[in-house]
């Protein structure tokens, strides 16, 4: 079994929950959600042909290669959801 995937979407949404927890920011579903929508816009996207069981390895190869590409646009893309998270404004 192979599979195509974008694995830059695994890390993104793999190293999330670090960034975010630290950060003063709405975290819902939807917040979280445009955070990883604006960070892969941003990100180049990297597409792997992965056969059942070697992705683990894979992913860690990889995920090392744009760790920091990756944290810093997370970071990024989190300040531009917090300054403008419509859907609380839009509850009150
Ligand atoms: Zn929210």
């Amino acid at each position: 079994m192979f599979n195509l995937m974008n694995y830059m979407e695994v890390v993104v949404s793999g190293k999330l929950d670090k960034i975010l927890k630290p950060m003063n920011i709405c975290q819902c579903q939807k917040c979280r959600l445009d955070i990883q929508a604006i960070a892969l816009n941003n990100l180049p996207p990297r597409y792997i042909v992965t056969e059942k069981g070697e992705l683990y390895t894979k992913l860690q190869e990889l995920e090392q290669q744009f760790e920091v590409d990756v944290q810093t646009q997370i970071v990024k893309a989190a300040m531009i959801v917090g300054k403008n998270n419509k859907h609380q404004n839009e509850e009150i």
